[in-house]
């Protein structure tokens, strides 16, 4: 059993935070795009952009809850 399939172990965890080729995007919902290769700034930004022009005021866990992690 299970000796299909080997290699896709290895690299393929969507939790992984500290690839530096990593792309971090979210999108909101007004159609705004914030798209960085790091965990703090993409925070920042989407958290900044949150308060700024809609009032809401968005935890980091809230944040990365919204995010896209793309590897490349
Ligand atoms: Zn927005």
């Amino acid at each position: 059993m299970a000796t299909f399939n080997t290699q896709s172990g290895m690299g393929n965890q969507p939790t992984a935070r500290n690839d530096p080729d990593m792309t971090l995007t979210v999108k909101c919902y007004c159609g705004a795009v914030v798209q960085t290769d790091s965990e703090d700034e993409l925070v920042a930004q989407v958290s900044a952009h949150a308060l700024s022009v809609h009032d809401v005021d968005l935890s980091r866990t809230d944040v990365l809850a919204m995010a896209n992690i793309a590897e490349g």
